[in-house]
């Protein structure tokens, strides 16, 4: 063999080399491209990331922290929905103070309302508490009846069906995953609903005070009565005189607890509860917001955990 043949079958063996570990490099992320997923607040959070599981590269805009309400808009959140497949937001105005500006600035056409990549959560969801009077104040922030329907598993997995919905319809060579994470979800949930409903059994119509009404939901599937709050209406801070009303209404209803989420100011809540001998609890409607919540299903189990401790 000549030299110069030698050396040009050495380039071609070179070459088909440089060739298959270049398809060893970028063949695995063929057919792995996951999509991108927005969750406004935690709990959508956690089931998106219970239905997507590893297809689905997922960010959680609101902190479990967060006063779901007012959430602090970041750059960063641009950009998220901007490159964002899927949406997924509570609606019913819970997010209607810092969500619409975001989605302007994102200019993402995929998430516009009716899209296969939004998810609005409280579509098809009857509303509790629809205001019916004239509106309450200007800090109102439930105009459209209470957005706090996640705190009710039974309708947890409606909203996680049509999680699942969005996810099929982007993604579709992954539906079958996306459709059986659905159901286990679905299962978890079933499963847990009669211990659930069990442990807190012994306390049907027993009243539970509340910094904000966070809780209709919660309360009318476990039959409790959560319905007397330090704030005079939603989204309006405790003023003395209704906290003087707040305390007669406890010591009447023989309330022992008080619900207060991270985001709450605790301190107006211990001087009700000294003034009424009750309880403050650290509560939250958001996975993470308390210890021993990480995902959805263990925050339902801590909150009824914390319910029938605190009432016994
Ligand atoms: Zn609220």
């Amino acid at each position: 063999m000549s030299a110069v043949a030698y050396l040009s079958l050495e380039r071609q063996k070179r070459a088909i080399y440089y060739f298959l570990t270049s398809l060893l490099l970028f063949c695995p992320l063929v057919g792995q491209a996951k999509i991108n997923v927005v969750a406004t607040l935690p709990d959508l959070g956690s089931l998106a990331s219970e239905i997507g599981k590893d297809k689905i590269d997922l960010v959680v805009l609101g902190k479990p922290k967060d006063d779901p309400h007012f959430v602090e808009a970041r750059q960063d959140f641009v950009s998220s929905l901007h490159n964002a497949d899927v949406l997924i937001d509570a609606g019913a105005g819970l997010e209607m103070s810092w969500l619409p500006p975001l989605l302007q600035k994102a200019k993402n056409p995929k998430l516009d309302a009716g899209k296969p990549g939004r998810v609005q959560a409280s579509q098809g969801i009857r509303l509790l508490n629809i205001p019916t009077g004239l509106p309450r104040g200007s800090g109102e922030v439930h105009p459209n009846g209470n957005p706090h329907f996640m705190l009710d598993p039974v309708i947890a997995k409606a909203v996680a069906r049509r999680i699942a919905s969005s996810l099929m319809a982007v993604d579709p060579p992954n539906a079958a995953f996306y459709d059986a994470n659905r159901k286990n979800f679905e299962a978890t949930i079933d499963a847990k609903l009669q211990w659930w409903r069990g442990a807190l059994q012994l306390f049907h119509d027993q009243h539970v005070a509340a910094y904000h009404d966070s809780w209709p939901y919660f309360a009318q599937r476990f039959g409790l009565k959560i319905d007397t709050f330090l704030e005079p209406s939603p989204g309006t801070p405790p003023s003395p005189s209704h906290l003087t009303e707040v305390i007669q209404r406890m010591k009447k209803n023989r309330i022992k607890l008080i619900l207060v989420e991270p985001y709450q100011d605790r301190r107006v809540a211990e001087k009700v509860a000294r003034a009424s001998d009750a309880s403050v609890i650290d509560s939250t409607q958001f996975p993470g917001g308390i210890p021993g919540t990480d995902n959805y299903v263990s925050l339902i189990n801590q909150l009824v955990k914390q319910l029938a401790e605190g009432m016994k």
